[in-house]
Order: structure tokens, then C-alpha cells, then sequence
């Protein structure tokens, strides 16, 4: 979904990075990420940023690594699909991340998360989602803040609540380590799933 800028420049750090990572791995991507998935979807679901060997080699969020397959194993369980058309059944969604280029260690700095913020926001507007996932503390920040200036919402696994019309779920990242150490597990995540689903069935009926 080409809703935000591919060659963007903002952040040093990462620009360098970017280049010579196109030098290590000239196969990868090596480039910002942008939003997949149906445009017109009722649900965004945001991650962190770029995993190395994942989406900065394939150039979609969430793919080709640990974290991605353990989403997409449990959305799919649950009725979810990754379509560009949001015409082939299950709940479509669409996937991004709160930065967009890989950060080094996985840690964007502060600042890297402020410049990236304006490319989230732009992916918002466009999809003007009903309901937002966030996976982490990154992505519940970056997403309140890109929804609504000057509040303050303490990220909760588990919690949702609503800003304006839009609700907010959040669920603890599905990283490697997170999942090796079973503070996020299939069960705990699939709690999480169910009750955005009986949200998108709310929103459905009503339309
Ligand atoms: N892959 C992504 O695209 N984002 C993450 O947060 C982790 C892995």
C-alpha cells in the first residue's frame, strides 16, 4: 500500500544503516516498510519495526521471520486474512509498523520513533480503521499519539479502550523472546483476537 514515503530520509541512523545493509545483503529490501493489506479494512494491526532477516529482507511487515509467523499462524486460525481485495472472505486486515526502517538491535531510538510518526499517521488517515492492534509499547504510543495529540494511555497487554470512535487493543509484542518466554502465548493472544472479533461483528451488523 503505497500511502507513505519508501525513500524517506528522516533519520540518519537509520538511512546509514540502510545503505549498508543494501551492501551486506544486496538481496533484502533494505528499504522502509510500508502498511500491507486491504486498504479498506476495519483493522490495523501495528508492530514495532522491521526485523533484519524479515521484513526488511522481504519488504513486507511482519514476513519471513519468528515474530510474523506466529502472527500470521494465529490470525489465520482466527478468520483473519491478508488480502490486497477485501473480497475473498475472513476479516481482512492490514499490517504495519510504527517505524519503518529496521533499527539496529530492534531498538529505534526516541527520536527515530518521533520522525516516523507522520508516516503512521498518513497510513491512519487512509485507512481510517475501526479498530487498532497494537503489539508492544512502541506501537501503543506511536498509535495514540498518531490518533490523538496530548493524552496519555498507559500501554496494557490486554487492555483496550477508545479514542473518539476507534478502539485501541494491546497486546504484549510477539517477539521471539517474549514467545520463548511465554509472556505472550497462543492462548493469551487469541483472547485478544476474540474480542476484536466480536467487535468487527458489532460494527458489521450495525452497517
Ligand atoms: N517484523 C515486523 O515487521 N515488525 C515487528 O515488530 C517485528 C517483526
Amino acid at each position: 500500500m503505497e500511502v507513505s514515503d519508501n525513500d524517506c530520509v528522516d533519520c540518519e541512523r537509520l538511512v546509514t544503516v540502510r545503505k549498508e545493509n543494501s551492501k551486506k545483503f544486496p538481496t533484502y529490501y533494505n528499504r522502509p516498510v510500508l502498511a500491507n493489506g486491504y486498504e479498506k479494512t476495519k483493522l490495523l494491526i501495528v508492530g514495532l519495526a522491521p526485523g533484519l532477516h524479515g521484513a526488511n529482507a522481504t519488504g513486507l511487515p511482519f514476513n519471513g521471520d519468528f515474530a510474523g509467523r506466529f502472527l500470521k499462524q494465529n490470525l489465520d486460525a482466527n478468520g483473519f486474512k491478508l488480502q490486497r481485495e477485501g473480497n475473498s472472505g475472513g476479516i481482512n486486515y492490514c499490517i504495519t509498523n510504527a517505524v519503518k526502517c529496521f533499527p539496529p538491535l530492534n531498538r529505534p531510538l526516541q527520536s527515530e520513533i518521533n520522525n516516523c510518526l507522520r508516516h503512521l499517521k498518513k497510513e491512519i488517515s487512509v485507512i481510517q480503521p475501526n479498530f487498532i492492534l497494537c503489539l508492544g509499547a512502541v506501537a501503543h504510543n506511536s498509535v495514540v499519539r498518531a490518533c490523538k495529540k496530548d493524552i496519555f494511555v498507559k500501554f496494557q497487554h490486554e487492555n483496550s479502550f477508545r479514542i473518539g470512535q476507534r478502539i485501541i487493543f494491546d497486546s504484549y509484542h510477539p517477539s521471539k523472546r517474549n514467545l520463548l518466554t511465554k509472556r505472550l502465548t497462543r492462548e493469551m493472544f487469541g483472547i485478544i483476537l476474540k474480542k476484536i472479533i466480536k467487535e468487527i461483528e458489532k460494527v458489521t451488523m450495525s452497517e
